[in-house]
């Protein structure tokens, strides 16, 4: 047994409070709780890693319905695979599953790996999913270590070790499976995770009514607010971008984001990416001298600007509008499809918000 739990809280009263208070007092219902099948945990589990629950619902519903079995996943066209993405962002976690589903397919015959070891080795998942899934679907005892876990034993034990550090780290995940009931882990993980969202929130959490009060040192020692430590700041790089919707007919030109960046395989308009906002005129010019509209095409402006946030990122996103006579040269490597079917497409979030607001008249640009 280590120090910590030691001087504080006994392994097993942890789990057995824990336990406890998760058959009493926790209602969060979702659709993949008690589940045990390792394909719906998976899924559920890739669409909850950067997405919040009430988000994700209907998403992970969706795709139950649309591929009720890992087989089916891996015989879908992409394109609808993506389609039903569109709106949940981080897209790398969309080809990932896409991919795990082909290697489970051809190298399990279909059946979801049920080994720790094994299931680590998939794409897109990292040792949380495994202790997830290992534990959910196969009663295997590994512990979940994720934000909601780190809070709730960095608070109860007083652990000012770093989250993101290796030392922290370390510690963290040795606690973790010291206090895991391994008789029952999907049980507990699931328990330590929903007490984390529900009453040992980030803020404002509810100490008052909490069942570790007495133990619990961030609270005895006033420092709840001061924990989980976190050594870096994650900094965030403001990206401008300046799309072009170009029109020719009853057609516009489209690409799929192939480079290694945010979107890859979402869909875009030309666009030219500049370091600040009020670049309009510079952009206007930049698509004149590449030819992607001549000298004296009017190019029009939408007046609202759009912003998403990402992890890492702020952008924010111009719309221009142009009319051409016909097909530019320099956008041969364009799609140009019908206007009519771009909702078929996936597109990033922000051009969907832009896509959906075209109420508002555009402006002369230059
Ligand atoms: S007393 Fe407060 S800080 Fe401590 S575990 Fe309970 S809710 Fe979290």
């Amino acid at each position: 047994m280590s120090n910590l739990t030691h001087k504080y809280l006994e392994v097993s009263n942890f789990s057995k409070l824990l336990l406890k208070w998760h058959q009493h007092d926790n209602n969060r219902q979702m659709p993949w709780k008690g589940e045990k099948n390792a394909y719906k945990i998976w899924l559920s589990e890739i669409i909850l890693q950067q997405t919040r629950v009430e988000q994700g619902l209907g998403y992970y519903n969706n795709f139950i319905l649309n591929f009720p079995t890992v087989a089916d996943l891996a015989a879908a066209d992409e394109k609808k695979v993506f389609k039903l993405w569109e709106g949940l962002g981080y897209y790398s976690r969309c080809r990932n599953l896409i991919a795990t589903a082909k290697l489970i397919n051809n190298e399990y015959a279909g059946i979801f790996p049920n080994t720790y070891e094994s299931i680590l080795q998939l794409k897109g998942i990292g040792p949380y999913t495994a202790s997830a899934i290992a534990s959910f679907a196969f009663n295997l005892p590994h512990a979940v270590v994720d934000g909601n876990v780190f809070r709730v034993l960095a608070r109860i034990f007083g652990i000012t070790d770093a989250i993101d550090s290796t030392t922290g780290k370390k510690k963290f995940n040795l606690l973790a499976y010291e206090l895991l009931d391994k008789k029952h882990p999907g049980k507990y993980n699931q328990a330590i995770m929903d007490f984390g969202a529900t009453v040992c929130k980030p803020v404002l959490p509810l100490c008052s009514t909490c069942i570790f009060q007495k133990h619990c040192v961030a609270y005895t020692q006033n420092k709840v607010n001061q924990l989980p430590v976190k050594e870096k700041k994650i900094r965030q790089r403001s990206r401008f971008f300046y799309f072009f919707i170009i029109q020719h007919g009853s057609k516009v030109a489209v690409r799929e984001r192939v480079e290694k960046d945010i979107w890859q395989h979402l869909h875009e308009f030309p666009l030219i990416e500049l370091n600040e906002a009020a670049l309009t005129k510079e952009a206007v010019t930049r698509a004149r001298n590449m030819g992607w509209v001549g000298k004296d095409t009017q190019v029009r402006v939408h007046p609202a600007i759009y912003r998403q946030k990402l992890t890492h990122q702020g952008i924010t996103a111009i719309f221009l509008t142009a009319t051409v006579s016909g097909q530019p040269a320099s956008l041969k490597h364009y799609e140009w499809i019908e206007a009519n079917s771009l909702p078929a497409y996936s597109f990033p979030k922000i051009i969907n918000d832009y896509l959906r607001s075209q109420l508002t008249t555009d402006v002369l640009a230059d």
